[in-house]
C-alpha cells in the first residue's frame, strides 16, 4: 500500500470509485481508494439503478446527462459490462401541473440538445403497450433512459481507475482520519498509514461516521427503501426488445422492466428511519424483512395503471437502506470547517448522477473549481443548526414527497422554525411570509393579515401582487427590508474598490 498519496477517497461505492476514476482520468494517478468491506457493499448493491437525463435544475441535468452517455464509454473503456439498458422512459402527467412539469421539461431539453418529447398516445401504446393510458393528459418520452448494472458500473469505475494508476485496498476500514498542521491528512487503517493532501468522504451509509473521524457532523438520516420484481409476464417474455421504464409520479411510484418481469419501486408516505444513532459497522450485504404493506397504496396505483403487475406473482421483494440529507440533494465540496476535506455523501439519484459527480468533484479537488457551478449540493449551505431534529424532520418530509411537483420557490414546512431573531414575533404579526434562510426564518414579503402562507404553482402565486405593492412603495416613498440573513464578505486591500466597481452595476462611494 502506498504510504503518500495526492488524495484518499473512502468508500468503495459506485461515488467512491466514480471520484476516483475521474481523480485519475484528469491526471491525478497517485490515488488510492479504502474500502471496509467488498466493493459495493453500502446502498450500491442492491440499487434498482435507474438512470435519468433531467432534473429541476439546469445543471444538475447536465451532470445527469453526462452520466448518462459515460456508462457505454466506460465499458468500451475498461471490458468490464456496465449492464446498461436504455430501453427509453416514459412520463405520464395525470394534472395539469404535472403536465406544465414536464411542458417546462421537454423545453429546457431542447435547450440542453437532450432527447426529451411529448409522444401520442397511440405511440406510447406502441412503445408500452402494458399501460393503461386513461386520464393521462400529456406523455413525455426520454428514449436514453434505462437502467444500469450497480456492480458492473461500481467495477468499471475501478478497473477504469486502477488502469491509470490508482490503487484501490478492499478490506481495509479507515479507523482515523488526522489533520496535520501543513493542511495534508494521515489516514490511518489496520494495514497502515497513508500522508494525503486530500481526504474524500463517500462513504455513504457511513457517511455520519466517516465525518466524526474528522471531527465534523453530517446532517444525514437512512430510511428504508422498498421494491419490488414480478414472476416472468407471458407478454413481456413474447417481446422482441426491451420495454420503457414508466416514470407515473404522480402515482408516487417507478416501474421497469426487470428479467421478464417488472420490478416496481415506491417512496411512500410512511416513511421508516433506520440507523438514527449510528450505521451499524457490521453492517454490509443485508437487507430489511419485506414490509410490502407499507407501500399498499403505490402498489395498488401501480396495478391500476399497469394490470400485468397485479396478475403476476411477486418474486423478490428488496428493502434496503439508502441515506439523505435534509433537501434530498448531496453534501458536496471542501468542508468550509476543515482543510483539504472533499465530502460527497447523502446521494440518492446515484445511477443517475455518479459520473457528473465524480468529474466535477475531480475538477474541484484539482483546479479549485469544477465546471459547473455546484451551489445547489454545497456542503456549506447546512451548518450546526441542522441538528438531528431538524434532519430527521426534513429527510421524512423529502422521502414521502419524493414524487410530488417542486414548484420554483418553493418553502418546506417541515422541521421549521429552527432559528429565529427577537423581531421575529412582530414581524409575523405584521403578517410576515417567511422563508428558510441558513436555518433562520426571514420574511420573503408581508401579507395583508397574518398566518398567511406561499401558495406554490408555476404560474403567477399569492406573493406576486403584494411583492409588487412592496417594489412600488419602496420606489416611490419608503420602506425597510430586513436583510439580516444576507451573507456579508469584506473585500480588502489594494483594488479592492476596482474590482467591486466592475462587479456591482452601481459605483462604490469614496471613503
Ligand atoms: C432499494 C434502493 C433502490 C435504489 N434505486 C436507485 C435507482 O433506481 N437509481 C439510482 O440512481 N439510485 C438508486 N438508489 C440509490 C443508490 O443506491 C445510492 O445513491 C448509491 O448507491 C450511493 O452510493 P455511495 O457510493 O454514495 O454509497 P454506498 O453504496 O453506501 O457506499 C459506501 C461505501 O463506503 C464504505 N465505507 C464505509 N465506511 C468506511 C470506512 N470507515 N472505511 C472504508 N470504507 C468505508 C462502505 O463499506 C461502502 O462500500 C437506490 C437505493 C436503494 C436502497
Amino acid at each position: 500500500m502506498r504510504t503518500h498519496a495526492q488524495a484518499v477517497v473512502i468508500g468503495g461505492g459506485v461515488i467512491g470509485c466514480s471520484i476516483l476514476y475521474h481523480l485519475a482520468k484528469l491526471g491525478w494517478t497517485d490515488v488510492v481508494l479504502l474500502e471496509r468491506d467488498e466493493l459495493t457493499s453500502g446502498s450500491t448493491w442492491h440499487a434498482a439503478a435507474n438512470i435519468h437525463g433531467l432534473h429541476d435544475s439546469t445543471n444538475i441535468s447536465r451532470i445527469q446527462h453526462y452520466t448518462m452517455t459515460l456508462y457505454n464509454a466506460l465499458e468500451e473503456e475498461t471490458g468490464q459490462s456496465c449492464g446498461v439498458f436504455q430501453p427509453g422512459s416514459l412520463y405520464l402527467a395525470q394534472t395539469q401541473e404535472r403536465e406544465h412539469q414536464l411542458r417546462l421539461q421537454a423545453a429546457k431539453a431542447k435547450f440542453y440538445g437532450m432527447n426529451f418529447y411529448e409522444v401520442d398516445r397511440a405511440e406510447a401504446e406502441r412503445l408500452h403497450p402494458l399501460v393503461d393510458y386513461d386520464g393521462i393528459r400529456c406523455i413525455m418520452y426520454e428514449p436514453d433512459g434505462g437502467n444500469v448494472d450497480p456492480s458492473g458500473v461500481t467495477n468499471a469505475y475501478a478497473i477504469g481507475a486502477r488502469q491509470r494508476g490508482a490503487e484501490i485496498h478492499r478490506f481495509t476500514p479507515v479507523t482515523a482520519t488526522v489533520p496535520q498542521p501543513d493542511g495534508t491528512w494521515i489516514v490511518e487503517t489496520p494495514k497502515g498509514n497513508i500522508k494525503t493532501e486530500w481526504v474524500i468522504n463517500a462513504a455513504g451509509l457511513w457517511g455520519r461516521e466517516v465525518a466524526q473521524l474528522a471531527g465534523i457532523t453530517l446532517p444525514l438520516l437512512p430510511t428504508e427503501h422498498q421494491y419490488f420484481v414480478t414472476e416472468a409476464i407471458a407478454e413481456i417474455v413474447a417481446m422482441d426488445r426491451r420495454l420503457p421504464s414508466v416514470a407515473d409520479r404522480d402515482g408516487e411510484y417507478y416501474l421497469r422492466q426487470e428479467g421478464q418481469g417488472l420490478l416496481v419501486g415506491a417512496y411512500e408516505k410512511d416513511v421508516r428511519f433506520w440507523a438514527e444513532d449510528g450505521t451499524p459497522q457490521g453492517f454490509g450485504h443485508e437487507l430489511f424483512a419485506d414490509d410490502l404493506e407499507r407501500i399498499e397504496d403505490n402498489m395498488m396505483r401501480a396495478i391500476d395503471r399497469v394490470p400485468a403487475v397485479g396478475e403476476a406473482g411477486i418474486k423478490r421483494v428488496i428493502n434496503g437502506p439508502m441515506i439523505w440529507s435534509p433537501d434530498s440533494n448531496v453534501l458536496y465540496g471542501p468542508h468550509p470547517d476543515l482543510r483539504n476535506y472533499f465530502c460527497c455523501n447523502g446521494i440518492i439519484p446515484g445511477f443517475s448522477q455518479s459520473g457528473g459527480m465524480g468529474l466535477m468533484a475531480a475538477q474541484w479537488i484539482i483546479n479549485g473549481e469544477s465546471d459547473y457551478d455546484m451551489f445547489a449540493w454545497d456542503v456549506a449551505r447546512f451548518g450546526p443548526w441542522a441538528d438531528a431534529k431538524f434532519t430527521k424532520a426534513r429527510v421524512g418530509d423529502q422521502y414521502a414527497k419524493r414524487f410530488a411537483i417542486h414548484f420554483p420557490n418553493e418553502e418546506r414546512a417541515a422541521g421549521r422554525p429552527v432559528r429565529t431573531r427577537p423581531v421575529y414575533e412582530t414581524q409575523k404579526a405584521m403578517g410576515a411570509v417567511f422563508g428558510l434562510n441558513y436555518g433562520w426564518e426571514h420574511p420573503l414579503w408581508f401579507a395583508d393579515t397574518p398566518g398567511v402562507q406561499d401558495t406554490n404553482g408555476f404560474t403567477r402565486q399569492n406573493w406576486f401582487e403584494p411583492v409588487g405593492q412592496e417594489a412600488r412603495m419602496l420606489r416611490q416613498t419608503a420602506g425597510i427590508i430586513d436583510i439580516s440573513n444576507f451573507a456579508k464578505y469584506v473585500v480588502q486591500g489594494a483594488g479592492a474598490a476596482d474590482w467591486l466597481n466592475a462587479v456591482f452595476a452601481n459605483t462604490i462611494p469614496k471613503r
